[in-house]
């Protein structure tokens, strides 16, 4: 009810261009500071994480998007122009809000975090997109979750910088254009399947981040061990890699959790014995598999013959989020090659069952 108010108030001001309008801009723009998270009001956020990487150089793995990042930044600073807008995707924990920081610092810019299920209405997205300066980046996390009537009005914002807000109904209904500053909108979502093909082609940059392998993740382990002060050898951060599902804020989870485990043994020294003991009470195996995804190969196994099943099906009987499935655990599953999408639902494949210590049932075809 705010902020379409608000909205309509900058709209009405800024067509007038009056000095008026700027107070009531100023005023509107103060009001967003609690509704947005900007790191000109907030404390800077590499502070609060210090495991996070703050160049690209630092950044490890993801090796293509990281070269290809470097010539689209490279090219905007020779061109002195602000960056396109870069949509990237992949299962959480795997870089994408760290891509964002490290964008914002090397174009020496500010950003401005937000999420998309926070952004309810156009009038939520005019304040935002309206108190953006220029060459500012936008990042919206979650892009896949926001509504469609706010989807909309980020096209002409994205393309043509200008935001296109109807004021009053019926008769007295009027279109009013606000122009932006040139901004840089980077989206980052776990579904990449669910942005509109509208929306994807605006996007000039499109970074798909894949897990990290056993050599990637032992790095970020001992680069994060090194700024904990944990000594740690190359053997034990392998050890932990291997467990961390392809993931650095999992990796750096599990550091942390050993860190704990060898404090409250009174004990200083990490090696491999201790990682096993302390990696065993988190029940994660050696292929880095959690207790849900144990469950859920185990419920589709002894509930559905091993699939196919659908994925709501599956929620539901291990109560979990289908969207949860779907984002944070299936990737994973299938990358490991335990499960399998089929058009009739998920499917436990061989290997599944043999990870699981399960006898793999016989095929129609193998019984005749
Ligand atoms: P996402 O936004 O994809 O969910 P984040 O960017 O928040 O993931 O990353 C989670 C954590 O993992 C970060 O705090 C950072 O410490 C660590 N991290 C992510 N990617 C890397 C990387 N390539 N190198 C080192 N650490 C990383």
């Amino acid at each position: 009810m705010f902020f379409p108010f608000l909205v309509t108030l900058i709209n009405r001001y800024s067509a007038s261009n009056s000095f008026l309008a700027r107070i009531f801009i100023k005023r509107t723009l103060f009001f967003m500071e609690n509704f947005i998270e900007s790191s000109y009001s907030k404390q800077d956020r590499s502070l609060d994480t210090p495991l996070r990487p703050s160049t690209l150089d630092e950044f490890i793995g993801q090796q293509n998007i990281k070269e290809r990042l470097a010539i689209f930044i490279g090219a905007s600073k020779k061109r002195y122009e602000p960056l396109g807008h870069i949509l990237f995707s992949g299962p959480p924990g795997l870089g994408k809000t760290t891509l964002a920081n490290i964008i914002a610092k090397t174009m020496n810019t500010n950003l401005v975090v937000t999420t998309g299920p926070v952004i309810e209405k156009p009038g939520d997205l005019a304040g935002i997109l309206t108190s953006l300066k220029e060459g500012d980046i936008l990042f919206i996390d979650e892009i896949h979750r926001l509504n469609k009537s706010v989807e909309e009005y980020l096209y002409p914002a994205m393309e043509d910088y200008t935001l296109d807000i109807l004021i009053d109904s019926g008769p007295n209904a009027r279109n009013v254009s606000v122009k932006l500053n040139k901004f840089t909108l980077i989206g980052a979502t776990t579904r990449s399947g669910l942005i509109s093909s509208p929306m994807r082609s605006r996007f000039n940059f499109n970074g798909r981040l894949d897990y990290y392998n056993s050599q990637e993740l032992q790095e970020v382990i001992l680069r994060s061990s090194n700024i904990l002060k944990l000594e740690l050898d190359n053997i034990c951060a392998l050890e932990i890699a291997r467990r961390a599902r392809g993931t650095p804020r999992i990796a750096n989870n599990l550091l942390k959790w050993i860190r704990d485990y060898v404090q409250m043994g009174n004990n200083n020294i990490i090696n491999s014995d201790i990682v096993n003991k302390a990696l065993l009470m988190l029940n994660i195996d050696k292929e880095g598999l959690d207790e849900m995804d144990k469950k859920i190969l185990n419920t589709m196994i002894d509930h559905f013959d091993g699939g196919p099943v659908g994925v709501n099906t599956i929620g539901v009987s291990i109560a979990e989020e289908a969207s949860t499935i779907q984002e944070v655990y299936e990737p994973y599953l299938i990358m490991k090659g335990f499960l399998k999408r089929t058009p009739r639902g998920r499917e436990v494949t061989n290997l599944g069952y043999e990870h699981m210590g399960k006898k793999i049932p016989k095929k129609f075809g193998e019984l005749l």
